[in-house]
């Protein structure tokens, strides 16, 4: 039998197994499922983009090692960028660095900076992968709930000193999945101060930067004065361009962070296919019209689910950004035996809070990554359920 090492087996278990098992033995009935559990759009990416890739992958130059820190016209993309979308300036060479999707970067990011005994800062319910990348690189996570009462941000206060001076990497989320909160900029002030007083890096994880809706648009950490000395952003072309296939991300901010994460990476891959890069560019100069329809979209289907669960007596903020709806039921009852039984009775799925979390248990996580009409059969069902 093969032994797998102690850090793999230090992960922690695939906690959606079970409803994914039950699913797959409900559609083999032949029940008809409406799946709320994927974070994945179901819009395709924008034709530009596509049309830029297709002439992008018959050039001969585009076929070698990519090579570096990334292509410098994309670096110089998402600076610009960065300068009208949050008023940031950013040095395309020393500040910007291409990544295989921002998963990626995350996930090499420890590797780079922590030591045996070191941890790492991790909100809980979150994204596994600030928590499996840390105990891949031999790091110790230590767990921030985010609860309702503190508006879904960490209590940085209730931190026990002894573990933020042992604390090197400090993750952060928002606009968040699974939560659907978004930060303010006197939170993020906040978090600065702490960084500066533990000598702490900030991993600001902004995949969603784009995905919102009224008009409100979700800050940067870099925003924030002072950011730059301790932290970098992460950022996608995934959520915003429907490109989450595609494999294309950034990391920006300080460049002694970005050279850590780029020794890691020069290691590991050669970096993001040229012709990609390439398309990237597209996505980032070209015209932004489709996602000013995305958010069109999601806005009407998280109007029609947010008013379909809340009539049949769920609990749930309104997201202004993002596309999940974080709702807990009018039952009281564990997250996995609510989205059990409301797959048998209903065949609607939703992702368990519990999976991200033990902070995200009573609460249910519902993806706007499908279509008007499934929503509105799934809030037909809903109401039916006693
Ligand atoms: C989707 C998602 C990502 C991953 O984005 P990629 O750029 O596709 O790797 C990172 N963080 C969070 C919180 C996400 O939801």
């Amino acid at each position: 039998m093969m032994e797998y090492s102690e850090r793999l087996r230090k992960l922690p278990a695939y906690l959606f197994l079970k409803i994914e098992q039950k699913k797959k033995e409900l559609l083999n009935k032949g029940m008809d499922i409406i799946d709320f559990g994927v974070g994945d759009p179901d819009l395709p990416t924008p034709e530009n983009i596509i049309s830029v890739m297709r002439k992008a992958v018959e050039k001969p130059i585009n076929h070698c090692y990519p090579l570096g820190t990334g292509m410098p016209a994309f670096k110089q993309a998402i600076a610009q960028w960065y300068q009208k979308r949050f008023f940031v300036s950013l040095d395309p060479e020393k500040e910007v660095l291409v990544l295989i999707g921002s998963k990626e970067g995350l996930a090499h990011l420890p590797l780079a900076f922590l030591n045996g005994e070191d941890i790492a800062l991790i909100p809980e319910p979150a994204y596994p992968v600030y928590q499996t990348a840390t105990i891949l690189s031999g790091g110790i996570p230590f767990f921030l709930p985010l609860k309702a009462e503190n508006d879904f941000l960490p209590d940085l206060e209730s931190i026990p000193r002894k573990v933020a001076e042992r604390a090197k990497i400090l993750f952060l989320n928002y606009p968040n999945n699974p939560t659907a909160a978004v930060a303010s900029g006197e939170f993020l002030e906040r978090v600065i101060k702490f960084a500066k007083k533990y000598e702490l890096i900030v991993a600001y994880d902004n995949p969603y930067s784009e995905v919102y809706y009224e008009g409100k648009k979700p800050l940067s950490f870099l925003q924030i004065e002072g950011a730059k000395e301790v932290g970098i952003e992460f950022g996608s072309l995934s959520k915003t361009y429907n490109m989450t296939g595609w494999r294309i991300g950034w990391a920006v901010g300080n460049s002694e962070i970005l050279e850590g994460l780029a020794k890691v990476k020069g290691n590991v891959d050669s970096g993001t296919f040229l012709a990609i890069q390439e398309a990237g560019v597209e996505a980032l100069n070209g015209p932004q019209e489709s996602t000013a329809e995305m958010r069109m979209i999601y806005k009407e289907r998280r109007d029609l689910l947010f008013s379909g669960l809340t009539e049949a007596g769920w609990q749930m903020n309104k997201p202004s950004a993002t596309f999940y709806l974080w709702a807990k039921p009018p039952f009281a009852c564990t997250s996995e035996k609510t989205a059990s039984v409301l797959l048998e009775k209903s065949g609607i799925l939703a992702t368990p809070g519990s999976g991200f979390g033990p902070s995200g248990e009573g609460y249910l996580r519902f993806s706007l990554t499908l279509s008007k009409e499934r929503i509105k059969e799934a809030v037909g069902r809903l109401k039916k359920i006693k």
